[in-house]
């Protein structure tokens, strides 16, 4: 192995999130435009590209590779670049391969997830309602989902649910989701909803349910219990007494994580961002186009971490949605 990734803030870079493709089968909300125009197929890196690009970091002490998009499912083929990441899990470079998905794919691709050694993944579900689902995700069916889970978790995957908090909508749902969860022995995290992408008529301030307030929610039915995990991620965590259940929490609005962040983001289209809230990105796809030798890719990801900024500038606080992307989350990867 090469020379660690080491930021100019002297965090150590273990994790990278590949985005396979912006593509997806629904059109949530607080994601996507109903009419997205999504990139030509031919700027897309292609999966030999995604498994010289994945293998490159993990030579360089990626440790955690999440595949992620638009919905990483419905990527032709990408069942075969989990197969080949599968030598890395085998030879111990990497410790973990996952993926995040709205789960509409999963009854037909669970078994061969965890045969390509993936054990934990993350489904994306806002609400337990079939016609509140249908109105988040304007495409989405919610049978098909819990469907998809029922089949993870029928071949030993283990599901955390990740939901959106949404003003007016899933408010509704807190203990719902909650007992859900705990019945069927998946871990919950909830997500702040963050000012990604120009969405024409929803307002951000509109959907912003602080997660202070559904913390609060939750102390009138359950004893609330801060621990100290850390996955390496964002999240905070808390224990419900009651239950036992663990509940995560997501907050790049109420609470800074940026100190400890290990991570940094590649696009299908080879562009690497490092950090999700700000629009410094490199290209590495020039790069690894450039040779088939991988020292100008490696010299293009060192470069690119010494740029690594310090956190990003997201804020509500002043009634606006300051710091707002113009890219989608669908880009980027959530
Ligand atoms: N399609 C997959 C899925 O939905 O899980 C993976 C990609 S999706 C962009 C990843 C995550 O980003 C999802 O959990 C989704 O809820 C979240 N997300 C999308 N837009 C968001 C936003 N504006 N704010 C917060 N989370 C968002
Ligand atoms: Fe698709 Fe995931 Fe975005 Fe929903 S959140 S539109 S499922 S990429």
């Amino acid at each position: 192995m090469t020379v660690p990734l080491i930021d100019p803030f002297q965090r150590a870079i273990s994790y990278l999130r590949v985005s396979v493709t912006d593509r997806c089968d629904f059109r949530c909300v607080y994601c996507m435009s109903e009419n997205m125009t999504f990139l030509p197929k031919k700027e897309l890196l292609t999966l030999e590209e995604l498994d010289r690009m994945c293998t490159t970091f993990i030579g360089m002490g990626v440790e955690k590779l999440r595949i992620t998009g638009g919905e990483p499912l419905v990527r032709r083929g990408i069942m075969s670049f989990f197969q080949a990441m599968t030598r890395h899990l085998d030879s111990g470079a990497l410790k973990e391969l996952t993926l995040t998905t709205n789960g509409s794919q999963l009854e037909k691709y669970a078994a061969d997830l965890f045969a390509a050694g993936v054990r934990r993944i993350n489904v994306s579900l806002d609400t337990l309602d079939e016609e509140k689902f249908a109105q988040v995700t304007r495409w989405g069916r919610l049978a098909q989902v819990l469907r998809g889970i029922d089949a993870a978790q029928a071949v030993g995957l283990r599901v955390k649910l990740n939901a959106v908090a949404l003003k007016g909508f899933n408010e509704s749902e807190l203990f719902t989701l909650t007992e859900w969860c705990a019945a069927r022995d998946c871990d919950l995290t909830w997500i702040e909803v963050m000012p990604m992408g120009d969405l024409g008529n929803e307002d951000r301030l509109d959907q912003y349910w602080s997660l202070k307030d559904l913390r609060a929610r939750l102390r009138e039915r359950y004893t609330v219990t801060d621990i100290a995990l850390r996955t390496g991620g964002p999240a905070r965590y808390v224990r419900l007494e009651e239950t036992g259940q663990k509940i995560g929490f997501i907050t790049p609005l109420t609470h800074n994580f940026c100190e400890s962040c290990n991570r940094v983001r590649l696009t299908c289209t080879g562009e690497l961002y490092m950090c999700l809230g700000q629009e410094d990105m490199a290209d590495l796809r020039g790069p690894l186009r450039a040779s088939a030798e991988n020292d100008v890719l490696e010299n293009a990801i060192r470069a690119a971490i010494a740029l690594k900024p310090k956190g990003h500038d997201f804020d509500y606080s002043r009634q606006r949605a300051d710091g707002q992307m113009t890219r989608h989350m669908s880009h980027t990867g959530g």
